[in-house]
C-alpha cells in the first residue's frame, strides 16, 4: 500500500519535539504539507491556513491537528468535509459535544478519526494494565505535579477558557488510568484552585470511586519545583504497583519490573494508519469526560495571581 499523504497543522513545540520525528521514522507516512500561521516545516509546501492548504494540495489524505484544543473543531470539520482522515491532538476538543459530532461527521462520511491519547502509549501502561487485571484493588493515588513555568513557558492559551490550565497534563494521567483499570470510575467531588488572574486552574484535588467503592484520588498541581512528578500508586492484593514518570516505569512493592525506550508518539502514528487502513475510527472520550465532570462538581477556589 502506497504511504498515506499526510499534512501537519499548528507547528508549534509538540509537532517539532514528537510529530516530526515519529513521521519521519515511518514508511506508512509521505509529509506532504503544512498549515500553520507563524511556523513552518522545512523541506515541504507550507501555507497560512488549513483552507488554503487543502485547496493547493488536493492529494493530501490525512491531517494531524496540533493547534490548542480550543481552534481544533473547526479545522477538524474543515478537514472531514473535504475527505481528509483526521488525527487529534490531546485533549481531542474543548468540549465533549463538539468531539462527538465529529465523531459522527467523520462516520457519516466513512472517514477515519482519531482522538489521540499519548500517555496511554506510554512503555510501561500495557504491563500495568495487565497486572491490575489479575488483582484485586483496593486504592489508586494519582500525583502528577509538575512546574508550569518550565513546561509550558508563556502558552496563553493554556490559561484561557478551554485551555484546561493544570488538566493538560492531568488529562494524561486519566487517559492512563481510564486505560489500566479493571472497571469504569467516576469523580464524586473535586477542588480546583484558580489563579486570582487566569481563567484555567493551576491545581486540582479530585476523588473518583466506581460500583465497588474504589477509593481513588487525584492530585493535579503545576506549582512543583524541584522533583517533578508523574506516578500512579495502586494499592492491590498482590502488593503495591507504582506506575512513575508518566507511565514509563513499572515497580511491584519497591522492584523494578518494567522499563523500556519511551516510544509514545510512533505508537500513535502506528494506530493511525491501522484505523485509516482498516476503515475505522478511535475516538475514547473517558478522560475529557472526567475533566468536564470535575469542572461540573467542583469546588473553585482563587488562589494567588500567576505569572509567566
Ligand atoms: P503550542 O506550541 O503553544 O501551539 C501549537 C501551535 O498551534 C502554535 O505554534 C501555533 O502555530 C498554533 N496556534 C496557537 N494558537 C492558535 C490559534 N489561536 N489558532 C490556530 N492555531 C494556533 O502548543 P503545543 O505545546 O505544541 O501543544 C499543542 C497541543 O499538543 C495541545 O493540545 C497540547 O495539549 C498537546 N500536547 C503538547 C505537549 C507538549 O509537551 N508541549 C505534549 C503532548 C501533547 P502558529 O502560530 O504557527 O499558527
Amino acid at each position: 500500500m502506497s504511504p498515506i499523504r499526510i499534512a501537519i497543522v499548528g507547528v508549534g513545540k509538540i509537532v517539532r519535539d514528537q510529530h516530526l520525528p515519529a513521521l519521519a521514522a515511518n514508511s506508512d507516512y509521505a509529509l506532504t504539507a503544512a498549515a500553520s500561521r507563524n511556523g513552518v516545516v522545512d523541506g515541504i509546501p507550507n501555507f497560512k491556513s488549513i483552507e488554503e492548504m487543502l485547496s493547493a494540495v488536493p492529494e493530501i489524505e490525512a491531517v494531524s491537528l496540533c493547534m490548542p484544543p480550543q481552534f481544533r473543531y473547526e479545522a477538524a470539520v474543515t478537514a472531514l468535509k473535504a475527505g481528509k482522515h483526521v488525527f487529534l491532538e490531546k485533549p481531542p476538543g474543548a468540549t465533549l459535544s463538539e468531539v462527538e459530532d465529529l465523531a459522527a461527521l467523520a462516520a457519516s462520511k466513512g472517514l477515519s478519526l482519531l482522538a489521540s491519547w499519548h500517555s496511554r502509549y506510554a512503555p510501561a501502561v500495557e504491563a500495568a494494565k495487565a497486572f491490575l487485571a489479575g488483582t484485586t484493588l483496593e486504592s489508586v493515588q494519582v500525583i502528577w505535579k509538575e512546574d508550569v513555568r518550565h513546561w509550558h513557558p508563556n502558552q496563553a492559551w493554556i490559561w484561557e477558557a478551554g485551555g484546561l490550565g493544570v488538566f493538560d497534563p492531568g488529562i494524561n494521567a486519566l487517559s492512563i488510568v481510564t486505560h489500566i483499570l479493571p472497571r469504569p470510575v467516576f469523580v464524586t467531588a473535586a477542588t480546583l484552585e484558580f489563579p486570582d488572574n487566569r481563567d484555567a486552574p493551576i491545581a486540582a484535588s479530585i476523588i473518583f470511586s466506581d460500583s465497588e467503592k474504589l477509593a481513588l484520588s487525584a492530585e493535579f498541581d503545576w506549582r512543583q519545583t524541584g522533583k517533578q512528578s508523574w506516578d500512579i500508586v495502586a494499592k492491590t492484593a498482590a502488593g503495591t504497583m507504582v506506575l512513575s514518570e508518566g507511565g514509563a516505569k513499572l515497580s511491584i512493592d519497591g522492584a523494578l519490573v518494567h522499563e523500556e525506550p519511551e516510544r509514545e508518539y510512533p505508537a500513535l502514528y502506528a494506530r493511525f494508519a491501522e484505523i485509516v487502513k482498516s476503515g475505522r475510527s478511535d475516538v475514547d472520550l473517558a478522560p475529557l469526560r472526567h475533566v468536564a465532570d470535575a469542572f461540573m462538581l467542583g469546588k473553585r477556589k482563587v488562589v494567588e495571581a500567576f505569572y509567566d
